[in-house]
C-alpha cells in the first residue's frame, strides 16, 4: 500500500530542457518565454489575449482593476469558492455580495444571482469550480439584461469546456491558476484571458507597475522612460516559471484526458454507493476534473470528517471541497453574515470530499481509494 496524495504535478525532462533554455538565455524576468507561454494559453482557450501573472488571485485582482471596479460597486460571487474569488473584489474597495450555488454542480445558481442584483451591481464572478463550467448561458443573459461585466474565475478551468467552447472568454475576462493543485503548474502562476483589446491593454499596464507608453515629451529611444498614469503593481510572471509552463502546456491534453479517464472509473466504481452524490460531467463532458468531489448524502460535518480521517489512516490524502466563504471571519464580521445563510454552500462545505486524482494514477491506486472509502462509509 502506497501513500496517495490528493494530486501531484507531472514533471519530466521537458521542464528541465525548457528551464535550461531560459537560464542559458540569461533572460529570467517576463520576456520571450512568458510570451511563448501566453501564446499556448491563448491557443488552448481560444482567446485573443492571454496575459501571464503571478497567480489566479492576481489575475482576479487585475480583472477587477481593468473593469474599474471600486468603492460603491457590488460584485456577485458564489458563496462556495476559494476565498480569493471574493478577496479580489474587496482589494479594489468594491463589495463581494454572495449568491448561493446549485448543489448538483457546486456552481452559481442563476436564480440566486438574479435575486442578489441591485442598482450597485457591476459584475458577476462566475467560478468554474473544480473544473466544471458555470452555467454561462444563463449568466451571460443576466449580465446582458442588467449591463454587468462577467469575470470568469477559471482558476480550476484550464482545459474546461462549456458547450464545446473553452472557458475564459465567454465572459469579459478569464482568470487561470497554475498552482500545484491545478491541472498544470508553474509553482505559482496565473493568467488573464480576454477577447477585448481595451481590457488586455489595461491588464498589460497594471501588472507592470502601471507603466504605459513612453513619454511623448521626451527624447525618443530605447532609453525613454514610461508614463505612469495608473497605480499599477508588479504582478509579472518570471520567464523561469514560464519555461515550466511551456513544457506543461505541451502535456495539457494528455493530462486532461488522463483525469477524465480516472474520473470515469471512479464514477463506475462508486455509482452503486447509494449514500454518495457523484460529480456531474457537464455538458458534452467538458469537466476537467481539476478536483473529483463527492458528497455524503447522510450526516453532517462530523461524519464527513470521520470518513476523511479513516482515509488518512490508510495514507490516502483527501480534502473538503472548498470553503463556504460567507462563514470566514473577514466576511462574516464585515457583513454580519451568519453560518445558516447560503444553505447549499454551507452543506457543500460540510459534506464534500475531494478524492485523489494523480497523473498516470494506476487502477491499483484507485482501487485502494475506493476500497478505503467504501469501508469508511459502512
Ligand atoms: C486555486 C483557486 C484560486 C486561487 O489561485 P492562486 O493561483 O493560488 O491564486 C482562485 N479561485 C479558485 C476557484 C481556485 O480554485
Amino acid at each position: 500500500m502506497t501513500a496517495l496524495n490528493i494530486t501531484e504535478p507531472s514533471f519530466d525532462d521537458t521542464e528541465l530542457t525548457a528551464l535550461k533554455e531560459c537560464l542559458d538565455s540569461k533572460w529570467v524576468t517576463q520576456g520571450p518565454m512568458t510570451a511563448r507561454f501566453e501564446a499556448l494559453i491563448a491557443q488552448a482557450q481560444g482567446a485573443r489575449h492571454a496575459l501571464a501573472c503571478t497567480s489566479a488571485t492576481s489575475a482576479l485582482h487585475l480583472a477587477a482593476l481593468a473593469l474599474d471596479l471600486g468603492p460603491g460597486d457590488e460584485v456577485i460571487v458564489p458563496a462556495l469558492t476559494w476565498v480569493t474569488s471574493a478577496h479580489a473584489v474587496e482589494y479594489v474597495g468594491a463589495r463581494a455580495v454572495f449568491a448561493d450555488i446549485d448543489l448538483a454542480t457546486y456552481n452559481l445558481d442563476p436564480t440566486c444571482v438574479e435575486a442578489a442584483i441591485t442598482p450597485r451591481t457591476r459584475a458577476i464572478t462566475a467560478v468554474h469550480l473544480f473544473g466544471l463550467a458555470a452555467p454561462m448561458t444563463e449568466l451571460v443573459a443576466l449580465a446582458e439584461r442588467h449591463k454587468l461585466a462577467i469575470i470568469e474565475d477559471a482558476a480550476c478551468g484550464i482545459g474546461t469546456h462549456y458547450m464545446g467552447r473553452p472557458v475564459g472568454t465567454i465572459g469579459d475576462l478569464g482568470c487561470f491558476s497554475f498552482h500545484p493543485r491545478k491541472v498544470i503548474t508553474t509553482g505559482e502562476g496565473g493568467a488573464v484571458t480576454t477577447n477585448r483589446d481595451d481590457l488586455a491593454a489595461r491588464v498589460r499596464i497594471l501588472r507592470n507597475h502601471g507603466a504605459s507608453i513612453p513619454r511623448a515629451d521626451d527624447d525618443q529611444g530605447p532609453w525613454t522612460m514610461s508614463n505612469f498614469d495608473d497605480l499599477g503593481f508588479n504582478l509579472r510572471l518570471s520567464d523561469i516559471q514560464a519555461a515550466v509552463g511551456v513544457a506543461q502546456m505541451a502535456k495539457l491534453e494528455r493530462l486532461i484526458s488522463d483525469r477524465r479517464r480516472v474520473a470515469r472509473r471512479y464514477d463506475a466504481m462508486l455509482q452503486e454507493e447509494q449514500t454518495l452524490f457523484l460529480p456531474i460531467g457537464g455538458d458534452r463532458g467538458g469537466h476537467s476534473y481539476q478536483s473529483y468531489v463527492i458528497r455524503l448524502r447522510d450526516g453532517g460535518r462530523a461524519r464527513r470528517n470521520a470518513v476523511m480521517r479513516a482515509l488518512a489512516e490508510r495514507s490516502i490524502q483527501t480534502r473538503p471541497g472548498t470553503h463556504a466563504v460567507h462563514r470566514l471571519g473577514y466576511y462574516r464580521n464585515k457583513y454580519n453574515l451568519t453560518p445558516e445563510m447560503f444553505d447549499n454552500a454551507s452543506l457543500a462545505e460540510d459534506t464534500t470530499i475531494t478524492l485523489p486524482i494523480i497523473p498516470n494514477m494506476s487502477e491499483a491506486q484507485q482501487d485502494q481509494v475506493v476500497d478505503a472509502l467504501c469501508e469508511a462509509l459502512r
